[in-house]
């Protein structure tokens, strides 16, 4: 269910229906617009009669929604979701006029390691840094990642570059400790429907990027983003990273379409992930151009400044000078979509 306010109702008629929906044994969650407010009400005890709600003073409406996901839906929400990341003084935000490019080596490894790649990225205009410290590996005999070593490297990166950090949280105990140092909590594919992981994160006051499911479906992908914003973190950042298909021409495929189909469904900012989307270096710079003239929101790139000894996905990652490459030719393309990039000739030029 969902209630609608007229455009004059006050901050007073909002409460009194929140009161009204917690009194009743649901969850209220009132989602500011441009034009009125909406809230939303979650919660499982039993059926909901539109008339307990219209009667309230500056009500305009109460509408069942008609989605298994309600908080995500546009019939919620119909302005795009913008997630701001990290100090408003950083002024990074998802969702915004100018794409989100997150990039970096997938583990941190060594503090020269992650140093060196975070120069490289931000002069080449990434205002993220990714890099996994705890890394969920398919063998458990690979590389694992530093630990919390490698949080406080991320974070020495944070105060030197002033890039916002983006790091992986494998599961709920974890958490307490990753969201102690990072901007960005990423939920890994594998984890996508961990529930518990969701109903974690969406108690924690940071924003998530959540990476769609090996082979999540629209409506899965959606459900697992609804549990972190019925927690009441309403900051979920999207990710498609391809999906396990028949070709083997790539490590997976990247499901583009999904991008119109979410930003029909859902007013939460989608980016793309044309790394493990692809797995392979060479397809790495075609399908962000294809990500961006599609319309998603920002990107996330594996970059290493020694992609050939990387010690997880090394075949994937970028060489910095490739990653430059990559911003020269997104941002063209972005700006025939009204969008920017960070990507600034000058400050490359100005490299040493
Ligand atoms: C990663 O970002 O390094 C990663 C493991 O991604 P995914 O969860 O999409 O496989
Ligand atoms: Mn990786």
């Amino acid at each position: 269910m969902l209630v609608v306010m007229k455009p004059g109702a006050t901050d007073e008629n909002v409460a009194q229906v929140c009161r009204k929906i917690e009194s009743m044994g649901f969850r209220p969650h009132p989602m500011p617009g441009a034009l009125r407010t909406a809230i939303g009400i979650t919660g499982n005890s039993g059926p909901l009669e539109p008339a307990e709600f219209e009667t309230l003073p500056g009500v305009a409406e109460a509408i069942p929604v008609s989605k298994p996901y309600k908080l995500v839906s546009r019939e919620l929400k119909d302005e795009p979701s913008l997630i701001p990341v990290g100090p408003p003084e950083a002024g990074v935000v998802v969702g915004g006029p100018e794409l989100a490019i997150i990039a970096g080596p997938c583990a941190v490894e060594s503090r020269d390691q992650i140093f060196a790649a975070a120069d490289r990225v931000q002069r080449a205009g990434a205002r993220m840094l990714r890099g996994g410290a705890f890394k969920p590996r398919t063998s458990p005999y690979a590389f694992q990642g530093m630990g919390e070593e490698g949080l406080q490297l991320l974070a020495e990166v944070r105060r030197e570059f002033g890039l916002m950090i983006v790091t992986e949280t494998i599961d709920p105990e974890n958490c307490d400790l990753v969201e102690q140092y990072a901007d960005v909590l990423q939920v890994g594919a594998r984890n996508m429907q961990n529930f518990s992981l969701l109903k974690r994160v969406g108690r924690s006051k940071k924003p998530v990027l959540l990476k769609r499911g090996l082979s999540a479906t629209l409506d899965e992908f959606l459900m697992a983003a609804e549990y972190i914003l019925s927690e009441g973190n309403y900051n979920v950042i999207l990710c498609e990273r391809g999906v396990r298909t028949f070709a083997d021409h790539t490590r997976n495929t990247l499901d583009l379409s999904v991008i119109p189909a979410v930003k029909a469904a859902s007013h939460l900012p989608i980016i793309v992930d044309p790394s493990h989307g692809t797995g392979k270096r060479d397809k790495v710079l075609p399908l962000a151009r294809a990500a961006v003239a599609v319309g998603a929101d920002g990107l996330i790139v594996e970059v290493h400044p020694d992609a050939d000894h990387a010690r997880s996905d090394g075949y994937q990652s970028l060489y910095p000078d490739q990653f430059e490459g990559l911003m020269r030719e997104i941002t063209p393309i972005a700006a025939v979509l009204g969008r920017t990039t960070s990507f600034s000739p000058a400050e490359l030029a100005a490299r040493p």
